[in-house]
């Protein structure tokens, strides 16, 4: 069904920043995405009293643009951010990557401001945190925006096409063709065969278990990643203002008094929204803020990491379990005041009625977390709470509002050089579902440096 230099698995950030590396310099590229295209990727549960219908391809995470697409796009501009890559390519090259990918994301329309405290401000904040027991991290951050990353999404997708770049979309990739060790291309799950001198696949998070049972196929190495479980935390804007006011998004990281446990918050989102996520047929919690629509909560996730060791394996089917049980007792996710978990009962519609915290996923279920989170993720994050209203005062307030679960799968981690060539010659691997990153930035980057080698490769190839 075709013969390209470079076949391209999965059009989230990661396939598509070595999409734009590799266009319109003459090569035959074809990008393959089982999601949708951009402007019809719609959430039928909007229509639907917002109950989720386990679409198989979710369009909250599948399609152009990938599980970023209709995020409110946070770019981290720090290394110590979304991911592992410093420790994989070194601080000095990955911080060269990060200015090229953020001077793409700029040419594409992304806001030139850059959130950042004074250093002042930094030296302020980092002692607030030791005196709570706490260490901040303090990350620069361009803001898209909901509205505007689909703008740059599908501005990308035009220079795209322009450039000459095949884009199928509803095509689901099924298996990486191998024979006899030598890469062969892909086949879909349609039947139809695509041969590729190079494989770059990215399938995120969302489908990193098909990528992972590929991997095993193939006999690629893996190792296992930390699975982070937690919690959406949601409190009036003003109890975090102090810290999120020049800051945007300040991480905070914590070890538990009573396991020793790291306990961090993630993707903070002032006036934001809390949202639910399905994750194949599986609903857990997320947050957004946009930049058009404002609320008056802020919203953030605690997670508590845990790495597993030998002989357990499977840290991925630990969190579905976890994110399981909290389905199978609210049908989707629960909602908890702190004062009644505090008080060992469940929220109810009533109480939460009488609470101080407007909750802004209407659709969650009040119950009680104790029934789903193990005790000692539960005690980690119970801790943690007490040691950031130390910087926030309110936040241990028995009015503040807990979603659960949120849970970080991160994908197995397949075993890549600096290039992120897997141990099959010319078959890359990048981003999320590579086990490789973790946010739009860094995933980006695999993608930028994948295409940047394979060019090189094509280029040396033709020169001989
Ligand atoms: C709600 C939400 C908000 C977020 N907000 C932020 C944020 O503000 N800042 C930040 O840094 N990060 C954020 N993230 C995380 C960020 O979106 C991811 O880190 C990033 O998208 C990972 O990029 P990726 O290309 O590796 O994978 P993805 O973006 O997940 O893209 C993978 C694509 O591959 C496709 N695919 C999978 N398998 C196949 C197959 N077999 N065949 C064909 N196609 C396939 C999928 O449909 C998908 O479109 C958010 C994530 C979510 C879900």
């Amino acid at each position: 069904m075709g013969t390209y230099d470079i076949i391209i698995v999965g059009a989230g950030p990661a396939g598509i920043f070595c999409a734009l590396q590799a266009a319109g310099q003459g090569y035959k590229v074809l990008m393959l995405e089982k999601g949708r295209p951009l402007e019809k990727r719609n959430c039928p549960a909007k229509n639907d009293g917002g109950n989720c219908l386990k679409c198989k391809n979710c369009s909250i995470v599948c399609g152009w643009g990938g599980a970023g697409a209709f995020s409110d796009g946070k770019l981290t501009l720090s290394s110590q951010v979304g991911g592992n890559l410093a420790q994989d390519i070194g601080e000095e090259k990955l911080r060269k990557e990060m200015e090229e990918v953020d001077r793409v994301y700029l040419e594409f329309g992304a806001p030139e401001h850059v959130y950042g405290p004074s250093p002042e401000r930094l030296e302020e904040l980092e002692k607030k945190a030791l005196m709570a027991d706490m260490k901040f991290v303090a990350a620069d951050l361009r803001h898209l925006g909901t509205g505007h990353s689909t703008k740059i999404l599908q501005e990308m997708y035009r220079r795209l096409q322009e450039d000459g770049v095949e884009i199928k979309t509803n095509t689901k990739v099924s298996q990486i063709w191998v024979e006899k060790d030598t890469l062969q291309g892909v086949k879909t799950q349609a039947g139809e065969e695509y041969r590729g001198k190079y494989v770059m696949v990215a399938p995120g998070r969302e489908n990193a278990s098909w990528f992972e049972e590929e991997a095993r196929r193939l006999g690629l190495s893996l190792s296992i990643n930390p699975v982070d479980i937690g919690i959406r935390v949601e409190v009036p804007s003003v109890v975090t203002h102090d810290i999120t006011r020049d800051v945007y998004e300040p991480k905070l990281l914590y070890y538990s008094k009573t396991f020793d446990d790291r306990v961090r918050t993630f993707c903070m989102c002032p006036h934001g929204e809390v949202v639910q996520e399905n994750n194949q047929g599986l609903i857990t919690v997320n947050g957004h803020s946009y930049a058009d629509k404002k609320t008056n909560n802020t919203n953030f996730a605690l997670l508590v990491s845990k790495t597993f060791t030998e002989p357990f394996r499977e840290p991925i089917t630990y969190g579905h379990y976890i994110a399981r049980l909290a389905n199978l007792l609210g049908g989707g996710v629960l909602v908890q005041r702190l004062g009644d978990l505090l008080a060992g009962r469940r929220s109810t519609r009533e109480r939460l009625e009488r609470g101080q915290v407007e909750p802004t996923l209407k659709e969650a279920t009040p119950g009680d977390l104790s029934l789903v989170l193990p005790y000692r993720h539960l005690k980690s994050l119970i801790e943690m709470l007490e040691a950031l209203d130390c910087m926030a005062p309110g936040i241990y307030s028995r009015n503040t509002l807990l979603y659960g679960v949120e849970v970080k799968f991160y994908s197995s981690r397949i075993e890549v050089d600096k290039n992120m060539e897997t141990q099959i010659p010319n078959l890359f691997v990048g981003g999320d579902g590579a086990g490789i990153t973790r946010g739009l930035m860094q995933a980006s980057i695999t993608g930028w440096m994948i295409g940047k080698a394979i060019v090189y490769r094509i280029k040396e190839e033709r020169s001989r």
